[in-house]
């Protein structure tokens, strides 16, 4: 009955997590969750206010396909003020989400016999939006122990001339984890010099953390934006992951292509949600720092107590509000009678067992690690990382 396409298709494995830590907590059972991929902030109060004004004044209707021309502007002025790259209206388009404009982008470029490199660790959705588009993921792995670095040699390895485009996403979800200024310009010149195009997901350009400074590999040199589409949003910065807002900016060519997709699926994405997002964008953005600053607090606790486990390493994130540490030790051990065998299983016998809720790093293409994101209380998080150490301890 359902097509092959949809028949093999799995729901996010990130959302399924959240999903059934929601339910258990609904259940009364007092979970310790760290499976969100959302801030935990309420949207701010300025940006709420222009969505309810944008209703009284019955701004409710269809807008242009590809967004509102302010909300347009805005987006322009953001590229130019946090980025010096400078874009024109036809270069920037207006989703229901960054989900959604990676998914239009990919609906307009990518067809059957092209290959599209994703580095590991990587964001759950982009493997199956490939294929969605008839496209061949190509799994391109990164290493903790190199800092989760691509350079030219490595990426050398992966090309091919069907390679159309390269997925390159940083500050990363699930690591935090950001590339070199010196590899970023290495792969520019590689997607130059053989024609495959950049796809630059800075969705969490302005979580960062110890004065790490986000460079856009589009601003680098003239010649890498050209080849550089860059997918952004507002849900991750100004916590409005519910409002469906994300943007992206590119190639004229490539941007109507994405409209035109865009134009036969949802149309424009929702009218008060754009006036929301406008607000956001050239309204004060004070509220970054503010949340930020209490990540910042987080993230230090989280590395220490990650770290503090035997055998355990773990990253310091740059960006992003999630931890990846490296479980590798427990593979092999046993909890009572079973056999942690995998991250999966960990993660099972951590949610069962210790009402702990974390994402198996293999969702990700990195069997061994865990994801915690830390887009929750301290006081979830304290508690949580009481239970992950006892499991551990409790596991020979
Ligand atoms: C959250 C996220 C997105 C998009 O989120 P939207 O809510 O659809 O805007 C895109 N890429 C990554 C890596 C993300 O974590």
């Amino acid at each position: 009955m359902l097509s092959a396409r949809a028949a093999s298709l799995k729901p996010s494995p990130t959302l399924a997590i959240s999903a059934k830590e929601k339910a258990l907590k609904a259940q009364g059972i007092d979970i310790a969750g760290f499976g969100a991929g959302e801030p935990d902030f309420d949207t701010p109060a300025h940006i709420k206010e222009a969505a309810i004004k944008a209703i009284n004044d019955n701004f409710t209707r269809y807008t242009p396909v590809t967004g509102i021309d302010p909300l347009k502007d805005a987006i322009i002025d953001k590229f130019a003020r946090d980025n010096g790259l400078t874009y024109k209206r036809e270069e920037v388009i207006v989703s229901c989400g960054g989900k959604h404009g990676l998914y239009n982008l990919f609906q307009a470029l990518f067809q059957e016999g092209d290959e599209v490199i994703v580095p590991t660790p990587f964001w759950v959705s982009y493997p199956p939006m490939i294929e969605l588009a008839d496209a061949k993921p190509v799994i391109l792995e990164t290493r903790e122990e190199d800092d989760y670095q691509i350079t030219p040699d490595l990426l050398k390895k992966y090309l091919t001339p069907r390679t159309k485009a390269i997925i390159l996403n940083y500050p990363s979800n699930p690591v935090g984890s950001v590339f070199y200024r010196e590899n970023l310009e290495a792969i520019g010149k590689l997607a130059v010099e053989k024609g495959f195009f950049l796809i630059s997901d800075e969705i969490y350009e302005k979580l960062v953390y110890d004065d790490y400074k986000h460079v856009s590999i589009a601003s680098m040199d003239p010649a890498f934006k050209e080849r550089t589409i860059i997918c952004h949003g507002v849900s991750k910065t100004y916590a409005m992951t519910g409002w469906r807002i994300g943007y992206s900016a590119g190639p004229a060519a490539i941007i109507k292509a994405m409209g035109n997709i865009q134009s036969q699926s949802t149309s424009n994405p929702t009218s008060v949600s754009q006036m929301a997002a406008l607000a956001a964008l050239s309204g004060k953005q004070d509220f970054i720092a503010t949340m930020v600053a209490e990540f910042k607090k987080r993230k230090d606790f989280l590395v220490k107590s990650m770290r503090s486990i035997e055998g355990v390493s773990c990253y310091d994130p740059r960006g992003a509000f999630y931890v990846f540490p490296n479980f590798n030790v427990v593979m092999g051990r046993k909890y009572k009678d079973r056999v942690v065998d995998t991250s999966t299983t960990l993660t099972e016998i951590l949610l069962d067992e210790f009402h702990t809720a974390v994402v198996p790093g293999v969702e990700f293409g990195k069997e061994g690690y865990l994801r915690l994101s830390f887009a929750t209380s301290m006081e979830v998080i304290e508690k949580g990382v009481e239970r992950i150490t006892k499991a551990v301890a409790s596991m020979s």
